[in-house]
C-alpha cells in the first residue's frame, strides 16, 4: 500500500505554505510602495545571499554528511554538491532567469560603462526587443525549476530533521534553516516576476495570482518529494543526504551568482554591503540554536546508528 506523508511533516509544510504565500504577496505590495533603488536591492540581496551561503555551508553540508552517516559520506556529499552547483549554473547560463536588480539606476550607480548595445546607434536594443519574447519564456521556465529545486531542498531538510529526531514530539520546525532561506529569497524572485509582468502591462490582480502560484510550486514540490521519499525510496538516509548535498550546491551557486556581479562591477557602499552579508551568514549560524534536532554533533552511542564518527 502506498504510504502517506508523516502527519508531523505535513502540518509543518502546511504552516510553511501559508507563511511563504503571505510573505510573497505582502512583499510584492511593499515593493510597490517603497522605491527599490539599486543600493537598497543590493543590500537586501547581500543579506539574503549571506543567509543562503551560511545555510549551504554551515547546515546543508554537515547535515548531509551526518544524515548519510557512513565513512563514504564525505565523498558522496562532495559529488552531489558538485552536481547541484553545476546543474544550477547551467540553468543560469541557459535561461538567465536570476536577475533581481531591476532598479532604473542599476547601471549608473558610480559604476561601469553602460552595456555595449546601449551605445551610439542602439542597434543592440532592436536585437534585445526581438529576443524579449523568448527571454520571457526562459525566465519563467528557469524560475519555475528554481522554485521546484528549492522545494526539493526543503523536503530533504525536513525529512533529515525527522530522521534525526526519531519520534517527533508535537510541532517541531523541521527544516527551519532552509525554510528561512527560501522565505527570504523568494520575494527577490517575486520582484523579477513582477517587473516582467509590469513591463508586459498585466493587472495587479494577475500579478498577485502568478506570484501565489509561484509561491505554491515550492511547497507542492516539497510535498511530492516527501511523499516519494516515504513511499518509493523508503526515506533511506542515503537518498535524503544526497538530496541535502545537491541542495547545498544549488544554494552555493544561487547565492554567489547574486553576490558576485556587484563585486565585479561596482565599488559603492562596500562596507554596508559587507556588514549585511556577514549578518546574513551570522543568522545562518544562529539558526543552529533553534533547529529541532542536534544535527551538528555525532549521535550519542546509545541511539541505534551506523554512524562511525565516534571512535
Ligand atoms: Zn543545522
Ligand atoms: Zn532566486
Ligand atoms: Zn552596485
Amino acid at each position: 500500500m502506498v504510504q502517506s506523508i508523516d502527519p508531523s511533516l505535513l502540518s509543518v509544510l502546511l504552516f510553511y505554505t501559508v507563511v511563504l504565500s503571505a510573505v510573497i504577496l505582502s512583499s510584492a505590495k511593499l515593493a510597490g510602495m517603497v522605491v527599490l533603488t539599486h543600493t537598497r536591492t543590493q543590500l537586501i540581496m547581500s543579506f539574503v545571499s549571506g543567509l543562503m551561503l551560511g545555510i549551504a555551508i554551515f547546515h546543508l553540508l554537515p547535515h548531509a554528511i551526518y544524515t548519510i552517516g557512513t565513512p563514504a559520506a564525505v565523498d558522496i556529499v562532495a559529488g552531489w554538491t558538485m552536481v547541484g552547483l553545476l546543474a544550477m549554473f547551467l540553468l543560469l547560463r541557459v535561461f538567465h532567469f536570476h536577475h533581481h536588480d531591476l532598479a532604473d539606476d542599476a547601471h549608473d550607480a558610480h559604476c561601469v560603462e553602460q552595456p555595449e548595445q546601449d551605445s551610439e546607434t542602439g542597434i543592440g536594443e532592436h536585437e534585445d526587443s526581438k529576443k524579449s519574447n523568448l527571454a520571457w519564456v526562459g525566465v519563467a521556465f528557469g524560475l519555475t525549476l528554481h522554485t521546484m529545486v528549492d522545494g526539493v531542498a526543503l523536503a530533504a531538510s525536513m525529512q533529515a530533521d525527522l530522521l534525526f529526531m526519531g519520534e517527533p514530539t508535537g510541532f517541531a520546525l523541521l527544516g527551519i534553516g532552509v525554510f528561512l532561506a527560501i522565505l527570504l529569497h523568494k520575494p527577490l524572485d517575486g520582484l523579477t516576476i513582477s517587473a516582467l509582468m509590469i513591463t508586459a502591462g498585466t493587472s495587479a490582480k494577475a500579478r498577485g495570482l502568478v506570484l501565489l502560484v509561484f509561491a505554491l510550486i515550492c511547497p507542492l514540490t516539497a510535498a511530492a518529494v516527501l511523499w516519494s521519499l516515504e513511499s518509493i525510496v523508503d526515506s533511506s538516509s542515503l537518498y535524503v543526504g544526497s538530496a541535502l548535498a545537491f541542495s547545498a550546491g544549488v544554494f552555493l551557486c544561487i547565492s554567489l551568482s547574486d553576490l558576485l556581479p556587484e563585486v565585479h562591477f561596482h565599488s559603492h557602499d562596500r562596507v554596508k554591503m559587507t556588514v549585511v552579508l556577514l549578518l546574513g551568514i551570522g543568522l545562518a549560524l544562529a539558526i543552529s540554536a533553534v533547529e529541532p534536532a542536534h544535527r551538528h554533533a555525532p549521535k550519542p552511542a546509545s541511539m541505534q546508528s551506523s554512524l562511525l564518527y565516534e571512535h
